[in-house]
């Protein structure tokens, strides 16, 4: 995982199958184009997850919402990957009970029998049964919960993940099978012979170099940013893509002290809300706002902020407020633009739609983290056919991902995201100077992390390291910003980097994190 060699090495190489974008969508591609055995190469404008996957909700999930609008198809489709997925990053996807608490007579009969369907359209691949509980025992299982007027509840399980561990562990998992990834290196242009696409122009972000990459077959897994690789293929093209934002505000754990999730099935505005306790804290969320211009970096709307807390507040003793806020951070979800005529966000499919232009480019956008590895399975199948590649099938399905573990508890070690790299991570920190002890014991990351992050993971800044490589900015984003001066002094240590460079990591750092909390607070 070292740039210069990586660098080499797309240079004079001939590909099979070029991935544009590192989400779960490219990363999934990457793992099974590379799994299949064909040579694959990932470049990523910016860092791996940097756009929406690094901004969900968290969960590995077959969508109780979906199950509401009637979407069969996919519910089917997410609980069958949320099993496989459990089966093979056990290390990385933890069984969450989910409470849906009941105001009403009949909300606990109504939601108990649609959680059975639930639970029956898992099969084989469930994670335990729902069931109804009394009044006592929503309580006793929440004991935060409003208790007016509270007449029980109904428990299903579901999965829960670190969307950005699971990122990186996707790059070490298509490396471990031979792929190629590199991190800030950005397609600005695609390559063809006469009317068909055969490669494509990427530039260095680092250095400004730019190269002329060839490959039989181009993927264009950019998320929200499809329309614009679409453009560079067919110039005037109408826009595929809707994006869509959701936020997700953080707060302490004090707000849901057990190991209990709540889902709200039908929020003021027609959707579900969660609160769900992740890495010892609780993520609350989310919104769905129609956006017009999309960045990686988006920012949650005051309104969208305001919505969360008071819905939060209907449901919780203690309403939370803006001081209660460690982190917020919004995400764009690439909703696949439905033909003819206007919906509403909330209305539009999560499912996946995959596109293939006259002159060969595929394009993959919609879908779910739940569902990247089936998108990855149908999306290489086509790869195949429109490239000429030699036949094979794909064995993702029981493809145990990069650290699989399963001797190691994921809900109380916070190394358990890394597997069976975490020895490796603990023995930096014994055997070698400087890198023993704490980065931030209230976050329980360790300067060793950074060492590793930085040798084994791609990880190029201190953003990097704070936002997608540990969840320091996501989790509290003031502690991060107290931490991001010593990050960036281990990592110029590793890197070879002058006191400059660390002067402007730290800048840029904050510059970011200043959208990650209310400063008036
Ligand atoms: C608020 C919210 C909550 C969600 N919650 C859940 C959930 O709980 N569970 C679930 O299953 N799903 C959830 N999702 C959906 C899921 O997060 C997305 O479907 C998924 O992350 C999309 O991944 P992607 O790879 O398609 O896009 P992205 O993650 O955005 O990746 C696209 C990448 O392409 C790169 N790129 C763009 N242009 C170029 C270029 N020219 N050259 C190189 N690279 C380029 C970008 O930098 C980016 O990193 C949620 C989504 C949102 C927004």
């Amino acid at each position: 995982m070292e740039r210069n060699t990586i660098l080499k090495k797309i240079r004079k190489t001939k590909w099979d199958i070029v991935i544009i974008g590192g989400g779960a969508t490219g990363l999934g591609c990457a793992v099974d184009a590379a799994s299949r055995g064909y040579k694959t190469l990932l470049l990523e404008q910016v860092d791996f997850s940097k756009g929406t996957s690094s901004r969900s909700t968290k969960l590995v999930h077959g969508g109780v919402r979906y199950l509401q609008q009637g979407d069969m198809s996919l519910v089917f489709e997410a609980l069958k990957e949320r099993g496989l997925m459990f089966k093979n990053a056990p290390h990385l996807v933890t069984n969450q009970s989910f409470i849906i608490p009941t105001y009403d007579w009949w909300g606990g009969p109504f939601y108990t029998v649609g959680l059975k369907v639930y639970d029956f359209m898992a099969g084989k691949l469930g994670l335990g049964p729902s069931k109804h509980l009394s009044r006592e025992e929503a309580i006793e299982a929440l004991p935060t919960v409003e208790q007016e007027g509270l007449k029980g509840g109904v428990i299903y399980q579901d999965g829960q993940f670190d969307d950005s561990r699971m990122a990186i562990t996707l790059a070490l998992t298509a490396v471990d099978y031979g792929a190629t990834l590199l991190n800030y290196c950005k397609v600005t242009q695609l390559l063809k012979d006469g009317e068909l696409i055969n490669g494509v122009v990427a530039v260095d972000q680092e250095t400004g170099e730019e190269m002329k990459i060839k490959s039989k077959v181009v993927i264009n897994a950019t998320g929200v940013f499809a329309d614009e690789v679409i453009q560079l293929d067919e110039p005037g093209k109408p826009e595929m893509i809707t994006p869509s934002q959701g936020i997700h505000l953080i707060l302490d754990r004090s707000f849901l002290p057990n190991d209990y999730a709540i889902m709200v099935p039908h929020t003021s505005d027609g959707r579900v809300m969660f609160a769900v306790p992740w890495h010892d804290h609780v993520v609350v969320g989310t919104t769905d706002t129609l956006i017009e211009n999309h960045s990686l970096e988006p920012v949650a709307l005051e309104s969208e902020v305001d919505f969360v807390l008071q819905t939060a507040g209907q449901y919780l003793v203690k309403q939370p407020t803006r001081k209660d806020v460690l982190s917020v951070f919004a995400g764009l979800r690439p909703l696949a633009k439905p033909e003819g005529g206007k919906k509403a966000t909330k209305e539009i499919s999560r499912g996946h739609k995959i596109l293939i232009s006259i002159s060969g480019l595929i394009t993959i956008i919609g879908g779910k983290w739940t569902t990247y590895r089936k998108m990855a399975e149908e999306t290489i199948d086509k790869a195949i056919m429109l490239g000429g590649l030699a036949e094979r099938d794909c064995i993702t399905h029981h493809l145990p991902v990069h650290g699989y573990r399963m001797d190691i508890d994921p809900y109380n070690d916070p190394l358990a995201p890394y597997g069976l790299d975490k020895e490796e991570i603990l023995a930096i920190g014994e055997e070698e100077k400087g890198w023993d002890g704490w980065l931030s014991e209230k976050l329980q990351i360790r300067k060793s992390q950074v060492a590793w992050a930085v040798r084994k993971e791609l990880a190029r800044t201190v953003e990097d390291m704070l936002a997608r490589r540990t969840r320091a900015l996501f989790l509290d984003a003031r502690e991060s910003v107290r931490i991001a001066p010593d990050v960036a002094k281990l990592m110029a240590k590793e890197l070879g980097k002058k006191k400059k460079w660390q002067k402007e990591q730290i800048e840029q750092f904050n510059e970011i994190a200043k959208n990650y909390y209310f400063r008036d607070k």
